[in-house]
């Protein structure tokens, strides 16, 4: 069985252009229209050596009703069957409720939690990156998943308790 990594966060993080990336592929929806993804995707992974299953998912946003209640549904299943889940947030965006919403609930998981800052390119990712570290999930690990900076060295510490 290859080890399950899921990517959940609020709509518009870019989980779905990391599950791109991740699985080469255009398969995952990315659109500028947030929570188009509305249904788990597995797509099989094989980067940098490490061969895995990726889930995207639609997205969380913390206080949901009707799609979204179904959107965050997905999300939490997904969590539950992941061997390793990358929380995924904008450094662009600053720490939101929904970020903290999602904090708290993987917090009470028994799960191995990354939290992965995205969409660092062509900003001060040091400064921007520092105001996540109230989410107290431990280390942070910048990402560009557009560009795929940081990836490489994200696998690599996310595989190695594996
Ligand atoms: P999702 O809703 O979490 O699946 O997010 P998407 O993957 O659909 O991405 C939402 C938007 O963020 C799209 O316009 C992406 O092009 C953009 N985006 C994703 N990753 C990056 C990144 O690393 N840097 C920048 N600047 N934009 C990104
Ligand atoms: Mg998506």
């Amino acid at each position: 069985m290859l080890p399950v990594v899921a990517l959940v966060g609020r709509p518009n993080v870019g989980k779905s252009t990391l599950f791109n990336r991740l699985t080469r592929t255009r398969d995952a929806l990315v659109a500028d229209f947030p929570g188009l993804t509305r249904d788990r995707k597995y797509g099989q992974a094989n980067y940098d050596g490490y061969q895995f299953i990726v889930v995207d998912t639609g997205g969380i946003h913390g206080d949901e009703e009707g799609i979204d209640e179904e959107m965050a549904k997905q999300s939490l299943l997904a969590v539950e069957e992941a061997d390793v889940v990358l929380f995924m947030v904008d450094a662009r965006d600053g720490v939101t409720v929904g970020d903290q919403a999602i904090a708290t609930h993987l917090r009470k998981q028994d799960k191995k939690v990354y939290l992965v800052c995205n969409k660092i390119d062509g900003i001060d990712a040091t400064s921007a990156m520092a105001d996540f570290y109230s989410l107290s999930l431990g280390e942070l690990y910048g990402i560009a998943a557009a560009h795929g900076r940081g990836v490489e060295q994200l696998l690599t510490t996310c595989f190695k308790p594996l």
